[in-house]
């Protein structure tokens, strides 16, 4: 048993407004002058329905680096920033490339209750890129990993990568690729171009991410198995998905929200908040990358949060952790670079940001429509009015956000998991009523 909850006047889709009932942690109703005793109503006048974010593409930090995240803290960043499940990276310590591992860290989300956590396992055991890990026992454990991936690394390997592809037919599994040559960017420290020619500093080319994106989706053509290909970066890496889809192949890819707003010129400061790997690129690949999420060839926004310790990131750029949270900022975010550049529509963040990301790594429950009999995964969004991105607005461990003093439209005002409120007018629940 849950909350009976009844959101008022939300605009579903921007469709006009609603009333949602939820009761039981399901949708019972939708449509208007909805009413039900003993309710407690949200009023969602003027608000944005969306179903509950899933992000494709998180770091939690445990088992193993809990001063930068734990599933506890970063569960509730996802809620602040409206998403109900997070699907999250193996690398942490011991690495998520066992059956063990990926249990514990299910266990340890049930408990929390702030977002569904969804492992992904490792592809290569303790993503050294040597042996396969155990996929299949991860795939039939009771955390049910479907997603793979070494991310943090390449699987650089050719032969590995074809074994892993094929290997993860046989369940429907997908492996979702970092794809950067480690030799073509060994020191690198920002975007290989003008700017890192200026600065100094070693470049990270373009070519590194889409040589290996070509030859991956070549492998999974010739196995006939699914790739995803993670934070893609480049106006490059847009064109071969394009050729790629067009051909028919199996390729899925995700693009940042930083990588659809910021650019190279930022590292200019030398604020290590800016220090991501793969690096922030040129104002053309923004713009590129933003056509390929508008016109379909990139189909899912996933953060690739990464929180690291203050001491991390308050140092020389060259000494700096790579990586930036993110949970608390998408979608506003990806409101100031998709929607008010009239690119997406609504129902396009809700594909973008919660039913393609779902799909791809085949999480039920999550990513459906807002409608009776569903799971009561929402998301309310206020999305006229605007603010500047503070402190206040992270709820995990760690503070490296690269929005921090910006201005950014909209705020995620509800969030809803499994009809437990989990933000409630902009504010994390301290306690979640079950
Ligand atoms: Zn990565």
């Amino acid at each position: 048993m849950t909350e009976t909850l009844l959101i008022a006047g939300a605009s579903v889709l921007g469709a006009g407004g609603a009333d949602i009932l939820v009761e039981d942690g399901v949708i019972t109703g939708i449509g208007t002058g909805l009413s039900r005793d003993g309710a407690r109503v949200i009023d969602a006048d003027g608000l944005v329905a969306l179903p509950g974010l899933v992000d494709l593409h998180t770091h939690l930090r445990e088992p193993g680096y809990e001063a930068s995240e734990t599933i506890l803290t970063g569960t509730r960043a996802a809620a602040a920033g409206g998403f109900t499940a997070v699907f999250a990276m193996p690398n942490t310590s011991p690495v998520a490339d066992s059956a063990g591992v990926v249990e514990q860290e299910l266990a340890l989300a049930e408990a929390a209750g702030y977002a569904t956590v969804q492992p992904i396992g490792a592809v290569t055991v303790g993503q050294k890129g040597e042996r396969l890990a155990e996929l299949g026992a991860m795939a039939g454990s009771r955390a049910k990993v479907r997603v793979f991936s070494d991310d943090g690394f390449c699987v650089f390997d050719p032969l590995i990568m074809r074994r892993a592809l094929e290997y993860v037919k046989s369940f429907g599994g997908v492996i979702a690729q970092h794809a950067q040559d480690p030799r073509l960017t060994e020191g690198a420290q920002m975007n290989e171009g003008v700017v890192s020619a200026e600065l100094g500093l070693a470049g990270w080319p373009a070519v590194a991410e889409e040589s290996i994106i070509a030859r991956d989706v070549l492998l999974a053509e010739h196995v006939g198995s699914r790739l995803h290909v993670c934070h893609l970066s480049t106006a490059g890496s847009v064109d071969i998905i394009r050729w790629a889809k067009k051909r028919g192949i199996q390729v899925t890819a995700e693009v940042t929200p930083h990588h659809l707003l910021l650019t190279d010129e930022l590292v200019r400061g030398y604020d290590a908040r800016y220090k991501v790997n793969p690096p922030l690129r040129r104002e053309e690949d923004v713009l590129a990358v933003r056509e390929g999420l508008a016109d379909g060839t990139i189909d899912v926004v996933a953060t690739d949060h990464a929180p690291h310790p203050g001491e991390s990131k308050a140092c020389e750029w060259q000494a700096a952790a790579n990586g930036m949270v993110g949970l608390e900022s998408a979608l506003r975010v990806v409101h100031q670079s998709m929607v008010q550049t009239g690119l997406l529509e609504w129902d396009d963040v809700a594909r973008v940001m919660s039913s393609a990301p779902a799909r791809i790594g085949m999480l039920d429950g999550h990513g459906e429509p807002l409608e009776v009999g569903r799971p009561a995964n929402i998301t309310l969004y206020d999305s006229a009015v605007a603010g500047t991105f503070t402190q206040a607005d992270l709820h995990g461990r760690s503070e490296n956000s690269p929005y921090l003093g910006r201005e950014l439209p909209g705020r995620v005002e509800w969030t809803i998991h499994n009809g437990v409120v989990t933000l409630a007018e902009g504010a994390v629940a301290e306690e979640l009523v079950r």
